[in-house]
């Protein structure tokens, strides 16, 4: 048996080269001044967060994802309890609004009739490969087949957490969905022969079946590959009925954006938003990843009503134990008398809003 530090050495002994190999290709380029310029988030080759002093570089990031993995120390407690979930009741439901959560950042949303998934992921691994990468740790808390039609999805961004192939491809062969995805993911949807996809800028918006889905900003990052960081855009998403209003943070740090969508989209009868993967290295807010208390910031910036947690508990990539974002939240929610608004779902629990 190898030692867990030899095996880490060996790791970093052959990725570092790597990684300084390809570094030039981050993005460090800047928008392109003058009239007419592009909105600050744009850049030439890819995009940038609003905060100017947003700063997440890529090797440390990389060096720690590669130690992680050879590591193998985080011990994140007992996995969590799912609450079984035939569908049924779901597939039954007429214009009644649920939400039930899968896993992760995978929800169930029915609204005005319509049922959205968000970044669906039914995979064993988020991963670029299917043999290694962090694994499923909670099996989602509903079976694939026994889902509604699925009329929608929003992708936040590419991230493999977020954005898992088999599950979008499978989805766009056996409900035919539309898919609502930020700049730069037509593509790549293109690229896997799924064409109903629409593609959209912070702000813009577009209508299906009644309802209007509108690309609002986020704080993040992506990249799927070292080579092509920062090249697609990420977001939130507001998706906005007749009579309720869903609000998806996606996978987002906290900036001050969040009080600009809740006055021109809010308020939000619903809202996901995450609190897991929130321990940086240095011991400062996570540039990318809310933790509890900020998440219960973010819930009132939008003039949330109701708020179902995600990006938690589901798979071996955040590393906190699984139980202390659910109790940090909580906790902060008592604080803030925010107790009866707040709702940790179980994978696989739906709720009525
Ligand atoms: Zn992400
Ligand atoms: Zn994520």
């Amino acid at each position: 048996m190898v030692p867990r530090f030899a095996r880490s050495l060996v790791a970093l002994c052959l990725v570092v080269p790597l990684v300084l190999l390809l570094l030039p290709f981050e993005v460090h380029d800047a928008a392109e001044s003058g009239t007419g310029a592009p909105p600050f988030h744009h850049l030439v080759h890819g995009f940038r967060n609003l905060n100017p002093e947003y700063e997440y570089p890529i090797l440390p990031r990389f060096l720690r994802a590669v130690v992680d993995r050879f590591e193998r120390r985080i011990d994140r407690g007992k996995p969590l309890v799912l609450a079984p979930n035939d569908g049924a009741v779901l597939r039954a439901n007429g214009n009644h609004p649920t939400a039930t959560w899968i896993g992760h950042s995978t929800l169930l949303v029915q609204i005005d009739g319509v049922n959205v998934l968000t970044d669906p992921n039914w995979n064993t691994r988020v991963s670029p490969v299917s043999f290694a990468g962090p694994k499923r740790l909670v099996p989602p808390g509903m079976r694939f087949e026994d889902l509604p039609p699925i009329h929608a999805v929003v992708i936040s961004h590419d991230h493999y957490d977020h954005l898992d192939l088999p599950t979008v491809a499978r989805l766009a062969r056996e409900h035919r969905p539309r898919f609502f995805v930020p700049l730069g993911l037509k593509a790549w949807f293109a690229d896997h022969d799924i064409r109903d996809v629409v593609e959209l800028d912070w702000w813009g918006e577009a209508e299906h079946l009644g309802l209007r889905f509108v690309c609002t900003p986020a704080q993040h990052s992506s990249g799927r590959w070292i080579t092509d960081q920062n090249r697609r855009l990420w977001s939130t998403w507001s998706v906005l009925g007749k009579e309720r209003r869903f609000f998806f943070a996606g996978d987002t740090g906290y900036f001050a954006g969040f009080s600009e969508i809740g006055k021109r989209l809010g308020p939000f009868d619903l809202a996901a938003i995450p609190i897991g993967g929130y321990l940086s290295a240095n011991g400062k807010p996570h540039p990318n990843h809310v933790n509890p208390e900020e998440a219960l910031q973010v819930f009132t910036d939008i003039g949330g009503r109701s708020m179902v947690p995600m990006h938690w508990g589901t798979f071996a990539l955040n590393r906190e134990p699984f139980a202390e974002p659910p109790q940090r939240l909580i906790q902060e929610a008592a604080r803030r008398g925010l107790v009866d608004q707040v709702q940790v779902l179980k994978p696989g629990q739906s709720l009525d809003w």
